[in-house]
Parts: structure tokens; sequence; C-alpha cells
């Protein structure tokens, strides 16, 4: 199994998931213009994209999902609740539910519910089925719950959000009904409350850790890379970055 982003952060999201010959897109918050265009750095194009996985509403991971899906014929999975606050009525898609598992090609999925602002959010858990290896995405999450920390212990991958740093927060430039939103309970993950996570969950088999969605405003990929890197036997972090996301890691 390997993963690639094509960008991660406030500004949009789109997260590629590939075994064999199955691909995944988690999320598509670009016009289809800049999709394509980051896609192109992979050397993909949007017909090799097996199906779109969808993890909630907002429009830094929801904003060019519809158009994408619409225009290359491309299945959309999502929860109900998710298409409800994002798609039309009309507009077709596969249902996903938290604590059940669909296989899609190759690549086994299980949702997992996460407490964040938007109507029914996912995140999601990549089970390749022939060696039995795990992959864990974690972003837009308010905070860490004791279900998180048994769905994401004892991966072999994770990407996992770092997205402020609590001084910066406080100090910088959002209007304080944003500071609380990203702060709150049902907002975003801190670095110290990523960091609790990697201390709690059972890291043994860990060989990729992923920080994603890091604040360009709020936080900055130095001090998340020292946070990390204070912590015992765990792989060297990988940056996801707004603009250039990252190139294939395999796991
Ligand atoms: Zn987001
Ligand atoms: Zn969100």
């Amino acid at each position: 199994m390997r993963i690639a982003s094509l960008g991660s952060g406030s500004r949009g999201n789109a997260t590629l998931v590939q075994h064999l010959d199955t691909t995944l897109l988690v999320d598509n918050g670009f016009s289809l213009r800049q999709f394509t265009q980051r896609l192109l750095r992979l050397e993909m194009e949007p017909c090799h994209i097996d199906a779109v996985l969808l993890t909630h509403e907002h429009g830094d991971h929801s904003g060019g999902v519809q158009r994408l899906c619409a225009n290359h014929g491309i299945p959309l999975w999502t929860a109900v609740g998710t298409a409800r606050a994002s798609l039309p009525p009309d507009f077709e898609f596969h249902r996903l539910v938290a604590g059940q598992s669909v296989t899609i090609g190759g690549i086994e999925v299980l949702p997992v519910t996460v407490p964040h602002d938007a109507s029914e959010p996912l995140q999601f858990i990549f089970h390749q089925l022939d060696n039995g290896r795990r992959l864990g995405l974690l972003t837009d999450t308010g905070h860490i719950t004791s279900h998180i920390v048994a769905a994401f212990s004892r991966l072999d991958g994770l990407l996992l959000e770092f997205n402020y740093d609590p001084a910066m927060l406080e100090q910088g430039p959002y209007p304080e009904m944003l500071k609380q939103r990203v702060g709150g309970n049902h907002g975003h993950l801190s670095n110290l409350q990523s960091l609790d996570l990697l201390r709690q969950i059972d890291t043994e088999k860990l060989v990729c850790l992923i920080a994603a969605h890091i604040s360009e405003k709020n936080n900055t990929p130095d001090i998340v890379d020292k946070l990390i890197r204070q912590l015992q036997d765990l792989p060297t972090p990988v940056l996801a970055n707004q603009n250039a996301g990252f190139d294939w890691i395999s796991i």
C-alpha cells in the first residue's frame, strides 16, 4: 500500500491511497483544474481513480468532489449526513456507516466516527487485504476519544492532524469565534492533543508517520517536527504541505 497527498491544510485537501491496481481518493478540496494539475505531479489522471471517499462536508475536503465524480464518472462513498450537507439530493453515492467496513478493490476501508463540527464526520483506516498492513487517516477531529485510541492502535502507517500550536492560535490573527471553533471540542487537534494520541496508541508496528492539516497561521512545520522527534521509537515524521502535499510513501 502507498499514500500520497496533493495538498493538506485549510485551503484544500486530497489524499491518495493505492494498493496494486486500486486507487482511492480521500476528499478533494480543489477545483477540477487545480486537482488535475496536482495529480499530474504523480503522473496520474482522474481516470486512474477508482473511488472517492468523502470524510465530511467542509469545503477544504468536499469543494471539488461533486464535479470530479460527475465529470469523470468516479463512484463516491460517503455518510448520508455528509451527502445531505454537501451534494444535490439526487446525486448518487454509496453509503458509508461508521464501524462498518467496505471493500473496494484490494483495500478494505473502515470508517471511524470522530468529534468534529460537521453532520456525520468520518475518518478512515485502510486495510491491505493480502498482507494485513493497515494505514489510518485522522484529521478534522476536535478531541481524542477512547474509541479513536482503540481504532488507531497497532497501525503500520498513520497520517495525523497537527493543526495548531495552542499559544499561536491564542495570539494569532483568527477572530475570537474562529479561535474557539478551532480549539474547541469539535474543532481540530492541537499539536499537544496529537502527541497525546501518539503516547496512548500502540505504535510498535508504525513505520510511517505523517503530520497533516498543519495550519499555516497557527502552527509551523518546525514546531511539529521538533515535538514529534521528542517521542521515542517513532519513525521520522513526514510533514504534509498545503501546496506540495507529499509524494508517494510506501507502507
Ligand atoms: Zn479540514
Ligand atoms: Zn473540517
